[in-house]
This record gives structure tokens, sequence and C-alpha cells, in this order.
């Protein structure tokens, strides 16, 4: 009788296949990482979570107190950690903080562009003031950032992993939100080019794309959003918050740490220009 394997071209090869030496392992041991807003809410704790596996942080934020007290915690976990005061819409700040940031700890390696702010307004109430305001928090924010982090991580030619808080408003709409929106759309675009101009430098760049998380960020929006559309607080959370997720609950600080510490720790260009959706199911691309 013939073996079916034969047919297939596949069972019988098993020893064939060569073993792939792993040169190298994805860690983000001793390694800097710069993040923004990392003073609270997903910035924070991606700080912690990139300490408890032994890289060190520069906690870059606008809240100088909160950014000091973050650091002292980070600190304690017993990796070096320092605060840099940035506004990250100010060009002289974000250059004069990274390169505080490169003086205490060494070098930057990982730049997670995190900080950023929210306001909802229906389009023709917007400001153009606040539609200003929220393009230079998301997007002149993450441009700043990267300019001065990059050329040390090309300097140093260890490569680097760059990351940008997006968010299923990177790939969705939500009424409200225009410049918010229109914002985290743009980081995909920005991170794509980032992914090109890097990877000589072995410079990698992707987004994480978080459904709702209870930050300060979100626990702000919930009373706004019930005023605008006039609605209850607990309809906001379950009929547009959670509404399109597959279980209704809420992504957590930690789910979105554990895709950054992925995302900084993985090694090599085969994963660069992407983005990765963390939404309990809100948006399946
Ligand atoms: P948060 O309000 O808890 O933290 C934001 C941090 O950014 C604060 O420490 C704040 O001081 C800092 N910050 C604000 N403006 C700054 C500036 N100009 N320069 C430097 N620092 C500044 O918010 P969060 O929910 O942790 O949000 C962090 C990021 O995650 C944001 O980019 C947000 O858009 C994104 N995000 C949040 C959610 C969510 O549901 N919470 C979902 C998707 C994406």
């Amino acid at each position: 009788m013939q073996d079916a394997s034969a047919d297939s071209g596949w069972a019988n090869h098993s020893q064939e296949i060569p073993q792939v030496e792993k040169d190298t392992e994805m860690s983000v041991k001793s390694k800097v990482a710069l993040i923004t807003g990392a003073a609270s809410g997903i910035g924070k704790r991606i700080a912690e979570v990139l300490a408890d596996n032994g890289a060190h942080i520069a906690v870059a934020d606008i809240n100088q107190a909160a950014a000091q007290a973050a650091a002292d915690e980070i600190k304690a976990r017993g990796v070096k950690a320092t605060a840099v005061v940035m506004d990250v819409t100010d060009e002289a700040a974000v250059d004069a903080g990274v390169e505080k940031a490169v003086k205490d700890l060494g070098s930057v390696d990982i730049l997670v562009s995190n900080a950023g702010i929210q306001i909802v307004n229906p389009i023709e109430n917007f400001s153009y003031a606040d539609w200003k305001k929220m393009m230079a928090i998301h997007v002149d924010g993450a441009f700043l950032t990267t300019r001065a982090c990059i050329k040390h991580m090309y300097a140093a030619g260890n490569g680097g992993s760059i990351i940008y808080m997006g968010s299923v408003h990177s790939k969705e709409a939500s009424k409200l939100k225009a410049p918010y929106v229109a914002a985290k759309h743009a980081l995909i675009g920005l991170a794509k080019v980032i992914a090109k101009e890097g990877a000589p430098h072995k410079v990698r760049a992707n987004v994480i794309c978080p459904g709702f998380v209870r930050t300060p960020l979100v626990e702000k929006q919930i009373p706004e959003q019930a005023k605008e559309l006039g609605i209850s607080e607990a309809d906001v959370i379950k009929n547009v918050m959670l509404k399109e997720t597959v279980d209704g609950e809420f992504t957590t600080v930690d789910d979105v740490a554990q895709c950054a510490l992925f995302l900084a720790g993985f090694e090599t260009n085969a994963l660069t220009g992407q983005s990765l959706v963390v939404s309990h199911g809100w948006f399946m691309q």
C-alpha cells in the first residue's frame, strides 16, 4: 500500500527541516525606553511593565510632579529611571528632554509616543484652537519625539523600536471625535514611513490601537458624552464605548502594556509598519 505521506511530500521530511539558530532574544533587558505621557494611565503601566522586564525608563510628561513620582516608583523596581518634563508640542522642550534622557540613562532604544488628550465636540462646534491642540499633541508630538530619538538610535547603531499609541480610532470613526480620529489615523501613516526610513538602521515603527481603557482620559469623557448625546453615563459605557466589543469589557492598561512589551522586544524588521489592535474585538482587521 502506498504511504499517504509520500503524496503529501510532508510527513517523511521532518528530519530535513533545518533547525533555526536563535541568535536574537526578544527582550528589553538593559534597553532604555522613553515613554511620553508615562505619568498616568496607559503610559505609566507600560513604564512599569518594561521596567519589570529590565528596561531603564525615561518618564516624559508635561506634569512635572507626577513624572517625578512615577520615575521614583520605577526606580524602586530595581532599574534606572529619570523624569523628563516635556510638552510634546514644544520643539525645544522635546529636543532638550530627549538629550537629558540620553545623558541620564546612556541611550534611547525604545520610544513609546503615548501622550495624548481627548476633546469631544460635534464638528460644527469644534473651535479651531481645540482642533490644533489635538493635532499638535497627537501628531506633532509623535513627529518631534521620533525625530529627536531616532537620531540617537541611528548614531548608536543598535536598532530601535518606536511605538505610537494609536487607537481603534486609527481605524474606525466615532461621532464627536473629529480631530482625535484624524490624528490617530495619521499615526499609522507616520509609522509606515518611519518603518521604511528606519529599516536600514534596524529601527522599527509600529502602532498599538487600544479599545476603551478606563484611565483618567476616558473617565472624563463618560459624563461629557452623556451630556452631548443626551443619554445616561451607563448607556455611554454600554451602548457607545463597549457596544461593538465581543464581551462588553474594557481593555486594560495591562493588556496594552503587554503589547508594548512584545513590540519593544521584537528584534527584527519582520514586524514593522504594523498596527496591533487590542480592543476585545471592537475592531477586527
Ligand atoms: P491619561 O490621561 O491617563 O494619560 C495621559 C498622559 O499624557 C498624562 O500623564 C498627561 O499629563 C500626559 N500629557 C498630556 N498632554 C501632554 C503633553 N502635551 N506633553 C506631554 N505629556 C502630556 O490618558 P491615557 O488614557 O493613558 O492615554 C494615553 C494614550 O493612549 C493617548 O494617546 C490616548 O489617546 C491613547 N488611548 C487611550 C485609550 C483609552 O481608552 N484610555 C484608548 C486608545 C488610545
